[in-house]
C-alpha cells in the first residue's frame, strides 16, 4: 500500500493532468472557462460557450466518487486483472461498486485515439459466441442450428478483428457480427487506414472488398511467404488472458479488448510505474457514461 501514497492524492493528480494545455470544459472541449467558487471542497469552472459548470472530474471515472484515494490500488488491481470480487475484497469496496469503477476506467482506456498505421498492415480475426451473460431475465438461447460450412459466418457470433503494423501499433474491435462484411472491417479500422498502407489478411471478400473501396492495395496470407502471425498471436494471447474472467457478456468485448491492449502496452507492471501511467492516460479522457448507462451499453451491430 506504501507503494502508492505518492499517488495518493489521486485528484491532485487530474488536477495537474487536465490543465496541462490549459484549461477546457469538461462538457465541450473550449478554452473559454473562468474559475466559479467550489464545490464540495473542489474547483468549479463555469464554460463560457455551454454556460455548463465542471470540475477536474466532470466526465472523468472518478466523477461522484466517494472513495478517489482507493482508486491507485485499485488501478493495480486491474493491471494485474483480478476480479471484481477479490478486488472488492481488498479494497473493502463493494463488489457493484467496482463493478462501475472498472467500466469507468474500461471506457476510459477504450478512447484513446490510435495512431494512423504504417505500412504494412496484418489484419486477423477470431469469431466468439455471442453471450448474455449477466443480462437479467434471459436464459442462454440454445444456439442456432447452422451448417457446418456456414458455423462461423451466421447467427450470433462476435468478430473480433485485430490490425498490427510494423511499428507494432495495435487496432482491436469487435462488432456483433450479422454477416461479416466490408463495413465491420470499416469500423474497426477504417479511419486508421490509407492508401498509403499495404493489408494483409486471409482470403475473405469482405477485407477485399473494404480495400478496393479504400483503394489499398492487399495481399493474402495465402500467398507464399506471408502469414499474419502477430495479430493471431496477439488475439490467442488475448483470449488467454479472457480466461480467468470465466466468460463475460458479449455488450463489453471492445472495453476488455482495450484494457487488454493497454496492459500489453505496459507489459503488464502493476508497480508504481504502471500504475501512474494508467492514471495519467485515464485523467486525461472524458467519459460521459453514468452508471445507468453503463448498465444499458450495448455492443454495436454492423
Ligand atoms: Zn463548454
Amino acid at each position: 500500500m506504501e507503494l502508492f501514497d505518492k499517488v495518493a492524492n489521486i485528484l491532485e493528480v487530474f488536477k495537474t493532468n487536465r490543465s496541462s494545455n490549459g484549461l477546457i470544459c469538461a462538457h465541450c472541449q473550449s478554452h473559454d472557462v473562468i474559475r466559479y467558487g467550489t464545490y464540495n471542497k473542489k474547483q468549479r469552472y463555469k464554460c463560457k460557450i455551454c454556460k455548463k459548470t465542471f470540475t477536474d472530474f466532470t466526465n472523468s471515472p472518478l466523477n461522484m466518487c466517494h472513495f478517489p484515494n482507493k482508486w491507485p490500488e485499485f488501478v493495480k488491481c486491474t493491471i494485474k486483472g483480478l476480479s471484481l470480487r477479490e478486488s472488492a475484497r481488498l479494497l473493502k469496496v463493494s463488489y457493484v461498486t467496482l463493478f462501475y469503477w472498472r467500466h469507468k476506467l474500461l471506457i476510459a482506456l477504450k478512447n484513446i485515439k490510435n495512431t494512423e498505421f504504417i505500412g504494412l498492415v496484418e489484419v486477423a480475426d477470431i469469431f466468439l459466441p455471442y453471450s448474455l451473460k449477466g443480462q437479467k431475465g434471459i436464459d442462454n438461447r440454445e444456439s442456432r442450428k447452422c451448417g457446418r460450412k456456414y458455423k462461423y459466418l451466421l447467427g450470433e457470433k462476435v468478430c473480433v478483428l485485430t490490425a498490427t503494423d510494423e511499428s507494432k501499433n495495435i487496432a482491436s474491435r469487435a462488432t456483433l457480427n450479422l454477416g461479416f462484411n466490408k463495413r465491420c472491417v470499416n469500423d474497426a479500422i477504417g479511419h486508421l487506414v490509407t492508401e498509403k498502407n499495404t493489408l494483409l489478411f486471409s482470403q475473405k471478400p469482405a477485407y477485399s472488398s473494404f480495400c478496393r473501396d479504400k483503394k489499398i492495395s492487399f495481399y493474402h496470407s495465402s500467398n507464399k511467404g506471408c502469414n499474419i502471425n502477430s495479430g493471431r498471436n496477439y488475439l490467442n494471447n488475448f483470449l488467454n488472458w479472457m480466461l480467468r474472467f470465466k466468460g463475460i457478456a458479449s455488450k463489453y468485448t471492445n472495453n476488455y479488448l482495450s484494457w487488454y491492449k493497454f496492459n500489453s502496452k505496459i507489459n503488464f507492471d502493476d508497480t508504481f510505474t504502471g500504475v501512474i501511467k494508467l492514471i495519467n492516460a485515464m485523467s486525461c479522457e472524458y467519459i460521459s457514461e453514468i452508471n445507468s448507462s453503463i448498465s444499458k451499453q450495448k455492443l454495436q451491430t454492423a
